[in-house]
């Protein structure tokens, strides 16, 4: 047998040859056949020494008497054939016993051949020649599908080879792994069911055909229930007709890293807050939700008082330390899934609560303010207070297909600017109705 390890590092050995029988002449003579072919020989005058030897020589081929003392060869030939180590090796029976039965019952426990006697030795060298011959094709071909199963084995991609309604004939270690299976647990079971959205067709033939061939993104069902992103490819097999290689390559590593781009491209740099982009893009989401549910919105609109001079005083560096912090003071407050808190440009921030009336945002914007200062960010320059303030706008609408985003940020802006008129740290509320109905009017003009 050639170990496939040393396929093609070394030269191919010669073939090993046991000879088994009784008589030493016979033996002398064959040996010396089989020398002369180039083969090694080695000789057994008893079927338990035969045994021994073929266990640890492990010879290509044995030529084996049936009829001898204590254990004939009918008897070696099944023990060789009931051991692992030498169950592959071909045995060729040579025997005077010429009876059909004798040859059926030799074929029967496993030769691979029958050898008359009187031995014709040309007759015996073209039959051994012959089995070592067939048993070198099925030793190749054995040593390609190890060399094949060690590929599919140490793949990273997950491969499976399904029939055509998505029956899992065999999945590689890769797969299980992907999918948290154990060994050959995927057997048996429809591709189709693991393939997230294809539960909407009528059957798994149906599911498959909508899968098709070629690759395409999926989302594939782990054993723990939860789903993973999958390039799957679909290649039909030509050979096996109605089968498809599947292979499945794990995705979800670079679906987190998109995520996490996106989820980066939402955010300012700085104070780790929701961008203006973000949050103009949440506001029409949430605008369009209470106009359909007739719910009242507020926004919130915050500008660092003095900021230029905590700057000057204190370098720009502090200053942004500064507007870190007075971001995480105010996501502090932004706490319901409707609520969001932004850093719409330089030191002004904005804060939108969804499904909230005037009083209560009201409320959370004084709440916004003293949480500010009592963070007592010291701004020594500042006229207005010895810490970093904030002046806050609020304006709250319940609004229609009528009202314009825009409107809604003019009367929080313009009461942000009253508060800063009327002393800076405090919170003005745009007044509702009134001024509300200035700013529509102006804008449907
Ligand atoms: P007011 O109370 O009227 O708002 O006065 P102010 O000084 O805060 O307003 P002004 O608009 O004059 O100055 C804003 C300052 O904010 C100027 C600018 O350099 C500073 N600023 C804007 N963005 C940043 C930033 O990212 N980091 C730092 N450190 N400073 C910034
Ligand atoms: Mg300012
Ligand atoms: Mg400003």
């Amino acid at each position: 047998m050639t170990n496939p390890a040393s396929v093609g590092l070394t030269a191919p050995r010669k073939p090993a040859v046991l000879i088994v029988d009784d008589a030493p002449d016979n033996l002398a003579l064959l040996r010396t056949m089989m020398l002369r072919q180039g083969y090694q020989a080695f000789i057994a005058t008893s079927g338990e020494r035969a045994l021994e030897i073929a266990q640890r020589i492990q010879p290509d081929l044995v030529l084996l008497d049936v009829v001898m003392p204590e254990l004939d060869g009918l008897e070696t030939c099944r023990r060789l054939k009931a051991h692992p180590l030498t169950a592959r090796i071909p045995v060729i029976f040579m025997s005077a016993r010429g009876e059909t039965d004798d040859i059926v019952a030799g074929f029967d426990i496993g030769a691979a051949d029958y050898i008359p006697k009187p031995l014709r030795m040309e007759e015996v060298c073209a039959r051994v020649r012959a089995q070592l011959r067939l048993a070198s094709g099925s030793d190749a071909q054995k040593e390609q599908a190890d060399r094949l199963r060690m590929i599919v084995d140490s793949m990273d991609q997950g491969l499976l080879i399904v029939e055509r309604c998505g029956r899992i004939q065999y999945a590689n270690p890769a797969c299980d792994r992907y999918l948290g299976y154990a060994t050959d647990e995927l057997v048996g079971r429809s591709l189709a069911e693991l393939v997230a959205r294809q539960d909407s067709y009528p059957d798994d033939c149906a599911a498959m055909e909508a899968i098709g061939n070629g690759t395409r993104e999926v989302l594939i069902r782990h054993r723990d229930g939860g789903l993973r992103a999958m390039d799957l490819t679909m290649t039909p097999m030509h050979a096996a007709d109605g089968q498809f290689v599947a292979l499945l390559h794990d995705i979800t590593h670079h679906k987190q890293s998109e995520d996490a781009l996106q989820r980066a491209a939402m955010l300012d740099p700085l104070t780790r807050i929701a961008n203006r982009r973000h949050f103009d893009a949440f506001m029409e989401k949430e605008w369009q939700r209470a106009i359909r549910n007739a719910q009242p919105l507020s926004l919130v609109v915050l500008d660092v008082d003095h900021f230029k001079l905590y700057n000057d005083t204190l370098g720009h560096a502090a200053g942004d330390l500064c507007l870190q912090k007075v971001a995480q003071a105010l996501e502090a407050h932004a706490l319901r899934p409707t609520d969001l808190a932004a850093r719409y440009g330089g030191e002004e921030f904005v804060l939108l609560f969804g499904e909230t009336p005037d009083i209560a945002a009201s409320r959370l914007a004084e709440a916004i303010r003293t949480t500010v200062e009592a963070l007592q960010l010291p701004n020594p320059r500042s006229p207005t207070s010895p810490w970093i303030t904030v002046s806050v706008g609020v304006a709250t609408i319940v609004p229609t297909q009528l009202d314009q985003i825009e409107q809604l940020f003019v009367c929080a802006d313009r009461a942000m600017y009253a508060a800063k008129e009327s002393g800076r740290n405090r919170v003005e509320t745009a007044l509702a109705g009134a001024a509300w109905e200035t700013v529509r009017n102006a804008a449907m003009m």
